[in-house]
């Protein structure tokens, strides 16, 4: 079969699910550098994604039904030779179908086996690297499906080195949030070593965030809700360590190569560990884990187990593996 000249991805919704797609749009590059690649995806996410040249163009998938179908309307005059389908759901199988795109490929699931021309069935969670799920996929098209982390973001580095981040928050739920007591813990270890602490996050973290703040004292600032996703990114990438939920945040950070301590609760780190070059997970898994719950019945002991000290031990060692870069 002839390489692909004109090749669809319709990504994940999940700021940090885009970004575990990066290894997928770079093999496509890799593999087919004359075809004319274009995403489609949630607008802020794809932001971060504009400098790794990795498509042609980043299109918003639009909030309402006119929007959507001109988008559809529009691709579909495009003609694409093939669609990779990276969400699991039947409206982005629908999407593609839609588009006129001869192949399209994505995991079976949703009934949605008819509307593509290959559906796979899917690992069982955790099997495999939700990034190495997304290149398979690309693999069907004939693309290498080896994963490596892709490089750093082309972010602008914000001022603030000798920095630390903080990110207390995850939108998903309270299986995935440490406890705001604990998160302040290492910020006053990690002030302790000379590190400004910039606790950071969404506005619906600003609550979090600052009880961090408070319970860390004068070495801290919240920054939650003041900061786009590029800015993000920029602070993440002066900065020295950054700790954080296993949330979108911690993505942002390992991308832009960040020293990146992530702490997982009720999820598989096996799954979604963030993808950057310096990166430490910290998780106590009970037996019940990974349950992907939003909320415990029993008390949350997977957060609960893990302890500052480990953080922070987990921060000392990536701080030194950077000072003897
Ligand atoms: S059931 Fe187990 S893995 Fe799930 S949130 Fe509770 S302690 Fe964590």
């Amino acid at each position: 079969m002839s390489d692909p000249e004109r090749v669809l991805v319709r990504l994940p919704n999940w700021l940090g699910d885009v970004l575990m797609a990066r290894p997928l749009l770079f093999a496509l590059r890799g593999a087919f550098p004359r075809a004319v690649v274009r995403c489609v995806g949630p607008a802020g996410p794809m932001e971060l994604l504009r400098g790794d040249g990795t498509a042609a163009e980043w299109l918003a998938w639009p909030e309402d039904d006119r929007g959507r179908g001109e988008r559809v309307a529009g691709l579909r005059r495009w003609r694409p030779d093939a669609a990779l389908v990276l969400p699991p759901s039947f409206s982005s199988a629908w999407f593609a179908r839609r588009t006129g795109a001869r192949r399209r490929i994505g995991y079976r699931g949703e009934l949605r086996g008819p509307l593509l021309t290959s559906a796979p069935a899917r690992p069982p969670r955790g099997d495999r690297h939700l990034a190495e799920e997304y290149l398979a996929l690309g693999g069907e098209l004939g693309a290498d499906a080896a994963l490596r982390v892709p490089p750093p973001l082309v972010v602008e580095a914000l001022p603030g080195s000798r920095t630390a981040l903080l990110g207390p928050g995850a939108i998903y739920g309270p299986a995935k949030r440490w406890g705001a007591d604990r998160f302040a813990e290492v910020g006053r270890g990690l002030a302790a070593r000379g590190l400004a602490v910039r606790v950071v996050g969404t506005r619906e973290d600003r609550p979090v965030c600052a009880e961090v703040v408070a319970a860390i004292g004068a070495a801290a600032v919240s920054l939650a809700g003041e900061t786009s996703l590029p800015e993000l990114a920029g602070l993440a990438a002066a900065a020295t360590v950054a700790v954080c939920n296993d949330s979108g945040l911690a993505h942002v950070c390992a991308a832009a190569g960040c020293a990146t301590v992530a702490v997982f609760g009720s999820t598989s780190s096996a799954w979604t560990a963030p993808l950057g070059p310096r990166v430490r997970v910290v998780q106590r898994p009970p037996v019940c884990s990974p349950c992907f719950r939003r909320d415990c019945r029993i008390g949350y002991p997977c957060l609960v187990a893990v302890e500052a000290r480990e953080v922070l031990a987990a921060c000392a060692e990536l701080i030194a593996e950077r000072e003897a870069a």
